[in-house]
């Protein structure tokens, strides 16, 4: 059973996620993106992911109400899901076991630190990343990360924080 804190970090990238879907145009974010139409497989056994109502996930609480998730279809055996975009019903990012879900939220709490308490910009944390990580704007969300990278950012952020500080 998944808990509203997963499901809030997943939403949190939703913004970033939406722009690198659908990269702007003229300046503009399209008002109505379009309804994502491609396949996703679960990352652990191969099998085809379906769209499902997130209450299959998350129960019936309040907050999941009429959000969608991409969920293994061997759920709950194999025990793997993220989040869809709300608008366009994309995956935002990987699907996810229970030990990348703890992952995903650590490094959450690591590096959503560097924008809520280390003075930078949500935008430049991002582009701290993508620097420290050697990863694309496409790449350079939590969202897509496996446990290693994980891992590094983690690595990363607390390297950082321990600079700052001496
Ligand atoms: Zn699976």
């Amino acid at each position: 059973m998944g808990d509203i804190a997963d499901y809030l970090l997943e939403q949190e990238e939703n913004f970033n996620c939406f722009l690198g879907v659908f990269p702007r145009r003229r300046g503009r974010i399209p008002k109505f993106p379009p309804k994502f139409t491609g396949k996703v497989f679960c990352d652990y056994c191969g099998a085809k992911a379906e769209l499902k109502d997130s209450s299959e996930i998350y129960g019936n609480a309040e907050w999941a109400r009429g959000k969608k998730v991409w969920v293994c279809s061997r759920y709950p055996e194999c025990d793997a899901y993220v989040g869809a975009h709300s608008a366009t019903q994309a995956p935002l990012g990987r699907l996810a076991d229970p030990m990348l879900r703890q992952w995903k939220k650590m490094a959450h709490v690591e590096f959503d630190a560097l924008w809520k308490e280390m003075g930078m910009e949500r935008g430049e944390a991002y582009e701290w990343m993508q620097n420290n990580l050697n990863l694309s704007p496409e790449e350079a969300h939590i969202g897509k990360f496996d446990v290693e990278m994980c891992q590094s950012l983690i690595r990363a952020v607390q390297e950082y924080r321990r600079n700052k500080r001496n």
